[in-house]
């Protein structure tokens, strides 16, 4: 049979486009050259006005987790109590990267994996002592459970209005509901998740009040991840601290056409819609899905395997690499009992049926007898009613 690449459905990286291989691939100019400049002066203005930020777009070279700690120690002085939220692994993340850096760290946790800690236990918390900051994930990737940051936003609005909200948006940034003006002070999140690219670059939207913050605070004993250090750069895109990823820039330059040519609305409805379309096609084979009703993410699926298939999970989520496409293990305490798929950025229709075939295919060669057909009849439905 022919060899041919995988889709690539794991929760990061995502299929990237060929245009964005094509930015990647271009011929490597130097980062003061007038015409990188000006391509990344337009880029930091579209990140800005789509999200509608009324502080400083951070885009700086860096995994995801260089963008949480840049995201926390910014805003964080040492003398501020922190409450960090935590629904599974990339939580859990955070609260250990506060907790070392020496903040004074308060954790709530989801009752179980796959539920969401809630807007009111957050305001309880709140309502007993000081708290500086508040930091949560919008969607974790581990259980994809989505977290209610809308209802959240106003809940802080009317009640904790001084405390300033840091968010990991690594797996909800440009594919879930979100606008800066919400009342966040420092949304992140990187380059290979909903925005399409390989992984290379942070990306952070910081609010007036997190500059004011920053700029009120000591010098950090971060330098690489120092606000101050790149609010300048940001600014005027001719400065120099730590050289931009000259290609990464051009490929989010593309990403970002991208998302506008589809409408930012239109892209947070599509992807709502396709998880809806998943979520119903793995029910139809027997999955069931492992965050709860009600906090279940449009970027992210954990499928459980099925009572009495017989599923192994090695053995089945090869099955489905064999059958075309790379799905990946969970994590914490769905590790072996299912497996988790990122539904998030460029992807389509023709992706859906590959990745729900793969899927089909890989039960009925593991022994788990399904009728052929049984969840792509669901997603052609689906697609149908789109
Ligand atoms: C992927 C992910 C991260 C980590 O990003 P890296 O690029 O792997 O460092 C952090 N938080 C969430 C929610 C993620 O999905």
């Amino acid at each position: 049979m022919m060899k041919r690449n995988p889709l690539v459905m794991v929760p990061g990286p995502t299929p990237v486009a060929r245009s964005i291989q094509d930015a990647m691939g271009r011929e490597t100019i130097s980062y003061n050259d007038p015409r990188l400049v000006a391509d990344f002066r337009v880029l930091l203005d579209n990140l800005a006005s789509l999200w509608k930020c009324d502080g400083v777009t951070f885009v700086v070279a860096g995994s995801g987790t260089m963008a949480m700690e840049m995201g926390i120690v910014n805003v964080a002085s040492h003398d501020d109590r922190v409450l960090a939220c935590t629904n599974g692994y990339f939580g859990d993340r955070y609260v250990d990267i506060c907790s070392r850096k020496g903040f004074e760290t308060e954790v709530l946790r989801a009752e179980k994996w796959g539920k969401s800690v809630t807007v009111g236990e957050i305001d309880a918390k709140l309502s007993e002592k000081r708290f500086d900051i508040l930091v949560l994930t919008h969607v974790e990737t581990s259980t994809g459970v989505e977290f209610p940051l809308r209802d959240l936003t106003k809940m802080m609005r009317s009640s904790h209005p001084e405390v300033l909200v840091v968010v990991d948006g690594v797996a909800s940034m440009g594919g879930v509901e979100f606008y800066m003006d919400w009342g966040v002070d420092v949304m992140l999140t990187c380059s290979q998740k909903c925005f399409g690219i390989s992984p290379g670059l942070g990306i952070l939207w910081a609010s007036e009040r997190a500059v004011e913050k920053r700029r009120s605070m000591p010098p950090i004993t971060e330098s690489y991840v120092d606000f101050e250090k790149w609010i300048p750069v940001m600014k005027d895109t001719m400065k120099y601290w730590g050289t931009p990823a000259v290609n990464m820039i051009w490929a989010l330059c593309e990403s970002v056409r991208i998302i506008m040519e589809e409408g930012l609305e239109n892209r947070f409805r599509r992807h709502r819609a396709y998880s809806a379309a998943i979520r119903a096609s793995l029910a139809a084979m027997g999955f069931e899905t492992g965050a709860a009703e009600g906090v279940r993410s449009p970027t992210v699926t954990v499928a459980l395997y099925p009572e009495g298939a017989g599923l192994d999970d090695n053995a089945f989520r090869s099955a489905v690499y064999g059958e075309g496409a790379h799905v990946a293990g969970c994590l914490g305490d769905f590790a072996g009992l299912g497996f988790r798929i990122g539904h998030m950025g460029n992807i389509d229709e023709h992706t859906l049926i590959s990745l729900m075939a793969s899927i089909e295919r890989a039960c009925i060669k593991c022994g788990y007898k399904i009728e052929p057909g049984v969840g792509l009849s669901v997603m052609q439905r689906a697609l149908l009613e789109m």
